[in-house]
Parts: C-alpha cells; structure tokens; sequence
C-alpha cells in the first residue's frame, strides 16, 4: 500500500474511505506533495471494488486554507511528481511554465477530481478557503458543520476567482459575483441556503451524519451509483460547465500575467497574507 506524507487513508468500514488532508500546521492548506497525495489515494479508492464511497475532510479544525502560497521551500519540483497531464513544460519562464503548472495541479487535477466515478463526499468544518472551495466543489455531496466558513479571496491578489471556476454553478450568477467582489466570509448556513451545501449539522455531529448518509449510498449498487453520477455530471457539462471553467481558466491566467507584469509576481502582493510571502509563485 502506498504511503502518503500528508493525508491518512482510513479505509471507515467495508465500502466507505475517508481521506483526510492531514498538514494542520498549515490549516491544511495544499502543496505539491498533498495534490499528488489526494490524487494518489482518489486514484487507490476509485481503483478499490470494495470502496464505494469516499469522504474526503481535513484534520481539525480546519477544512482547508485552499493552496500553499509558501509553497514547500523548493524541496520538490513538479518533476518529481507522477505528472498526471500531457503538457509540461513547466520550468518555462513566464506564461508558459504557469499555465503548465496551474493546468495539470489545479485545472486538470480538480476535473479528474470530480470527475471519479463514485460518490465523494466532502465533510467541511472550520475554514474552507479559495483552493479548498475547489476540492469541495470536485465532491459530489458537501456537508458543513454549523461552525464552517467559506471565503474566495483572491480578487484582493488581482485575480477572477480560483482556477476552477464554479462559483456561478455552485451559488448562481449574482450571489457569486457578490462572494467574489466583496471577497467575505460566508457562512455554511447562507451555502445551504444557496444549495451549494446540502446538509448543516453540528460540529459534533458530523462525523456520525457524514457515515450515516455514506453507508446509504454504500448500500446501493456500485455500477448503478457510477452511472448516476455520470448521469448528473454528464448534464452539467452539456449545460457547458466544463467548457466555461476552461475558458475562464484563461481570463485567470491572463491576470497573473497582467499581475507579473506590474509587481514582477504572478498575483498582487497587496492581497498575501504576510506569513505568506515566502513563495509567490501561483495561486
Ligand atoms: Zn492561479
């Protein structure tokens, strides 16, 4: 079996993984070594016939404070990943090397994401911050303790939004523009009332509601469960979900290039948190 250095595998009971982003020095937030480990055990859990569904939650208290702008201190590059994608390249200076890089760790990791064949879901307590919306928006279900928050900052780093652009799928077109213009904290009450969350229950509770709703799922058939996500999935990008993230993709990276152009970094360093300002490189 493989070993993870920042997630733990735990296999709940017959049918039901829970994968937990376990780096909560850092609010869990997600570097290079995490993506690649979350990819690693989706990968083992949608390869597993025994596994049936997957909850994916962070190690108290917080869900996840979205990617790691410190990045891991050069100790590992890309390359030393299994790179998931076809277009590499990224080492190259300027555009080229970060629309690479951001494609195969955010835009195509967070697809594939969503796109795994069986019932995910995302257990959220505490933060979930800008990259940790994506990696809750990539499950199939998301159940939020009372006390969870959520936020998309970055227009206050000079960008449109994170790199998988659900916001107007997930909270419709005018309340996600307010998330993002005004850049708040919103709560899991206000996500429920939006349907981005389906379920809010007490800190306490969450545990027990999460495994209770999973062995539901676990109880039905595993092809018909594969065939009815693919179903709901397979209309959403007939709507064009997945043709507008990719384009909007693009406007994102076109403000880091407006954003490197001006300050010499890819974001505005008037929006990084100033424990943050080691590594710059994305977000
Ligand atoms: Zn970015």
């Amino acid at each position: 079996m493989p070993e993870y250095e920042t997630i733990i595998y735990d296999v709940l009971t017959p049918g039901i993984v829970k994968i937990i982003q376990n780096r909560p020095f850092a609010r869990n937030a997600l570097d290079l070594q995490m993506t690649y480990d979350l990819n690693s055990a989706f990968d083992r859990a949608a390869q597993d016939d025994e596994i049936k569904v997957i909850i994916l939650t962070g190690s108290d208290p917080h869900f996840s404070a979205g990617h790691d702008l410190r990045g891991d201190g050069g100790k590992k590059l890309q390359e030393d990943f299994s790179v998931v994608g076809t277009w590499t390249g990224f080492e190259n200076d300027g555009a080229h090397g970060r629309f690479a890089r951001e494609r195969e760790i955010y835009l195509d990791m967070t697809r594939r994401w969503r796109d795994l064949p069986k019932p995910t879901i995302a257990q959220v307590s505490g933060k979930c911050i800008a990259g940790g919306l994506m990696l809750a928006w990539a499950c199939d279900i998301i159940i939020a303790s009372e006390d969870a928050m959520f936020q998309d900052p970055v227009v206050v780093m000079g960008v449109c939004g994170v790199e998988f652009f659900m916001h107007p799928w997930e909270l419709g077109p005018r309340k996600a523009k307010e998330f993002l213009f005004t850049a708040e904290w919103w709560t899991a009450a206000e996500g429920y009332r939006l349907g981005m969350v389906n379920h809010v229950v007490p800190r306490e509770e969450i545990e027990d509601f999460t495994l209770t709703l999973a062995k539901k799922i676990a109880e039905k058939p595993l092809f018909a469960l594969k065939m009815t996500k693919k179903a709901v999935n397979q209309t959403l990008d007939t709507m064009g979900q997945q043709i507008a993230i990719d384009s909007v993709f693009g406007l994102h990276q076109l403000c880091h290039s407006h954003n490197e152009k001006i300050y010499g970094i890819p974001i505005d360093p008037a929006g990084i948190p100033q424990t943050d300002k080691k590594d710059k490189r994305s977000n």
